[in-house]
């Protein structure tokens, strides 16, 4: 039997595969494959290929800790901390000795990075002392998920003990969102200056999405260096104003995780997804999130009793998939000369 694939898909999958990078009206076409096609096998299998032999094998697990769950009056529509999805009436806060207690559990199952998360309105100044009570307790790597920083508080991070910051322009950002991606992008050049690495996902994709608007944050997260990228689905908790949008399959988010890894070329040291699944760990992503905490994808205040997956879950998928969770990252290496 001859295996034939479209020709232009055959194309920019050999420029994947030299790590080229891809620009975004090529993005574009990968995008529009058909879920279940053999473009879409040869897509997946291409950039499982190549992130395999560029991670050598590793599988990363970056565990999320959300420090508070409040009702944030910012109010991003795909969220569950709002105030307007009034799932949270009452603020939230898990103290330091909590915190620690996740942070020392994470660093006894050979979690990669921390990823400490605060909901929009949370003091920076809190997030920071939380910083420096786990930096002379743990060992593994901080990486802070907040609001939009100047350079001083990029500044106050580093001091702080992370080394990392989650940041990302949200698809929707300005329509679902109140913040500008001026001011998103802003934030993403701070961290660079600073010498915070720069951690990113494109999400939360929704099957509203056009493969433009997703192509474009897929070369954004190449044009300024990010760590890491990939991408994470939209998950509508219930009561959602979003509900009414329905949500991508995971077979659709393995397929952009694949264009996404074949857009990253060679200067990314892992690629994620979210929520943790197993068919992306076949399309090249090596990297998950095991969930402690809040998230703005649940309707608990502790995710840990809710959605999230826990630490061995996240590890017993990427042994299933052959990725080696007990090697040291790659994320954490000093910057390529
Ligand atoms: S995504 Fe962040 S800023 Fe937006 S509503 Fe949720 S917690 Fe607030």
């Amino acid at each position: 039997m001859t295996w034939r694939i479209d020709s232009r898909v055959e194309d920019l999958l050999k420029k994947g595969e030299d790590l080229a990078g891809l620009e975004v009206e090529e993005a574009v076409h990968l995008l529009k494959i058909r879920p279940g096609s053999r473009e879409m096998y040869a897509l997946m299998e291409t950039a499982d290929r190549i992130s395999r032999r560029q991670f050598n094998g590793k599988g990363e697990l970056h565990f999320h800790i959300g420090v508070n769950a409040s009702p944030c009056p910012y109010n991003c529509r795909f969220c569950s901390l709002t105030v307007e999805a009034g799932v949270f009436t009452q603020s939230v806060e898990f103290g330091p000795e909590r915190v620690l207690s996740w942070a020392r559990e994470g660093q006894k199952q050979g979690a990669d990075a921390l990823n400490l998360m605060s909901t929009g309105t949370f003091p920076l100044g809190k997030l920071l002392e939380i910083g420096r009570f786990l930096r002379d307790r743990v060992s593994t790597p901080l990486v802070a998920n907040t609001r939009d920083l100047t350079h001083e508080e990029g500044e106050a991070l580093l001091e702080a003990g992370f080394v990392g910051a989650y940041h990302s322009v949200r698809l929707g950002e300005g329509r679902d969102t109140p913040f500008s991606v001026q001011k998103r992008i802003q934030t993403i050049r701070v961290l660079r200056d600073v010498g915070l690495r720069w951690m990113n996902c494109v999400e939360p994709v929704g099957p509203e999405h056009t493969p433009e608007e997703i192509a474009e944050l897929m070369v954004l997260a190449r044009r300024y260096g990010a760590t890491y990228s990939g991408v994470m689905r939209r998950i509508n908790f219930p009561g959602s104003p979003m509900g009414d949008r329905g949500m991508i399959t995971e077979m659709e988010l393995a397929r952009m995780v694949a264009v996404s890894r074949l857009v990253m070329g060679d200067r990314v040291k892992a690629h994620c997804t979210h929520e943790p699944n197993v068919l992306s760990l076949i399309a090249g992503a090596n990297l998950l999130f095991p969930e402690v905490g809040s998230s703005p994808r649940d309707r608990k205040a502790d995710t840990g009793k809710g959605r999230g997956t826990d630490l061995s879950g996240c590890g017993r998928m990427l042994t299933e998939t052959g990725w080696d969770p007990g090697m040291p990252s790659n994320c954490f290496l000093p910057p390529r000369a």
